[in-house]
């Protein structure tokens, strides 16, 4: 066969991508429609639906031959859209709630869509200024000067390995210090920090857990004390982390207090603010996390407390110039770049252990453009109402017990059960409330202690479902008790 012909044979096979008009529309057509019905029946469905052994059918396999876009729908429909949680229920209690506002969904399908090269000012001018002007926003809300630098990551563990990175070359942490260096955390930091220190290499560093104080935030005596007895000893205390809303618990360390320590002994000071950052964006979440503003590195979770789908973490950091040197590289490929203004620029590869990425601002601008900031600050504010509301209620009802008020908007509670096992009880508690499924809830361990925790995050959770969740675990608690 003649290279022309076996071109032409090549290019009839290959035709199929290439949708036309009417192709896309149907197809378009036929995926709107699926995710109308979804959201339509969203608010019928349980919060949890429990994986029948579906896993076992074959079709979701990858085969030679093409299927059309029902076929592809009616598999997602039966094997994944039909099991396990629905994270952007209004029912949805567990973990940390994570939205998924739809205008989040169009900002997507508008970024995959039109496929605009974000990473290099270069490549997508307009994007970079989109993304630059979010984080410039972000910035100004949490209170950090003009210099700041930051990051649209996937998500909080990887704005977080960012951060680390940034304060790994800010102090100069070299091979031959790790042994010596020391992180300061809490029991109650959020894993993606130790998984971040390996990942940058720096596992051998070593770890003091500070202990807590009554109201479950670091002790910031006890990690003054540490610092100072490292120090003794020769060793290189290098970084602080703060939470700013834990997960299990949305409790916030004393930021103020952090902040002066970590300026008086020269330390790094990072806010892991995944959770709670958001609430900067309302007033009585301002002053909860006053002191923010005066951290070295904050990572916020827009698919948490900006109600995004999942996909979006930013970390910010104070000293911009950090985060370009832990991540600023060039190759020959790139050489026609330079001099078209791009190292005046702020092009997201120099801020990100990314180069090609998803043009993942868009799905917050959109959002934040479409609504404006009032219902966002609504919102964020009535859903730590809606957990003082929750708190004064679960204990009012008889068998009940919680901690101290929540910081932001997750309650702990257990149920004291008038005899028997009472962690044997609150299991039994949670697995009837999850398997009847009117809501979720999720559970942590405390002092021992199976906790169950309510965590009010979702757009669409007002008080109404506040009070679907103290009836349904009243209810339980009551027919486990008789
Ligand atoms: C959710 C969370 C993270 C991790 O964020 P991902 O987006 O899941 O990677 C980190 N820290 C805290 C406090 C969180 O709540």
């Amino acid at each position: 066969m003649s290279i022309n012909d076996k071109l032409d044979q090549l290019e009839a096979t290959a035709r199929p991508l290439q949708l036309d008009a009417a192709a896309r529309a149907s197809r378009t057509d036929a995926v709107r429609a699926y995710v109308e019905n979804w959201l339509t029946e969203l608010p019928d469905k349980p919060v949890f639906m429990e994986d029948r052994g579906k896993r076992q059918a074959g079709t979701l396999t990858i085969e030679d031959d093409a299927i059309d876009i029902d076929q592809a729908l009616a598999i997602l429909a039966e094997q994944v859209d039909s099991t396990g949680q629905n994270t952007g229920s209004s029912r949805f209690f567990a973990y940390i709630p994570s939205g998924g506002l739809y205008t989040g969904a169009l900002g997507d399908f508008l970024a995959a869509g039109v496929n605009r090269y974000a990473g290099v000012d270069y490549a997508g001018p307009g994007a970079a200024r989109l993304e630059n002007a979010l984080l410039r926003w972000l910035s100004k809300e949490v209170g950090y000067p003009p210099g700041a630098q930051g990051d649209l990551a996937s998500g909080g563990s990887i704005a977080t390995l960012s951060a680390i990175a940034a304060a790994r070359q800010r102090h100069d942490i070299r091979a031959r210090d790790i042994e010596n260096t020391v992180v300061y955390l809490t029991q109650l930091t959020h894993h993606c920090v130790t998984k971040a220190l390996q990942v940058a290499g720096l596992a051998e560093c070593r770890t003091r857990q500070i202990g807590l104080d009554a109201a479950y935030r670091m002790d910031s005596r006890a990690l003054e004390e540490a610092i100072a007895a490292d120090r003794a000893a020769g060793l290189n205390p290098w970084l602080i982390v703060g939470t700013a809303g834990t997960t299990d618990l949305g409790t916030v360390d004393p930021l103020p207090e952090l902040a002066t320590i970590a300026a008086k002994h020269g330390l790094w000071f990072h806010v892991d603010a995944a959770y709670g950052g958001s609430f900067v964006l309302c007033d009585s979440g301002r002053q909860r996390l006053a002191g923010i503003e005066r951290s070295d590195s904050v990572v916020i979770n827009p698919h948490k407390g900006m109600f995004l789908p999942a996909g979006l973490g930013i970390v910010l950091v104070r000293d911009g110039a950090a985060l370009y040197e832990a991540f600023h590289a060039r190759g020959s490929y790139m050489q026609d770049m330079e001099g078209m203004g791009v190292d005046q620029a702020h092009s997201a590869c120099d801020f990100s252990p990314e180069l090609t990425r998803p043009f993942r601002g868009l799905r917050l601008w959109l959002s934040l453009k479409l609504f404006g900031l009032a219902p966002f600050r609504a919102a964020l504010e009535e859903k730590l109402l809606l957990a003082e509301y929750f708190y004064e209620r679960i204990r009012a009802i008889d068998g009940f017990v919680t901690g101290p008020p929540p910081d932001l908007s997750i309650v702990a509670f257990r149920y004291k059960p008038a005899r028997g096992d009472a962690n044997d009880f609150n299991r039994r508690l949670f697995e009837a409330i999850r398997d009847d499924g009117r809501i979720f809830l999720s559970t942590t361990t405390l002092d021992g202690a199976f906790t169950l925790r309510m965590a009010i995050l979702g757009y669409q959770t007002h008080r109404n479902e506040i009070d679907t969740a103290l009836e349904v675990i009243e209810e339980f608690a009551r027919r486990l008790d008789s």
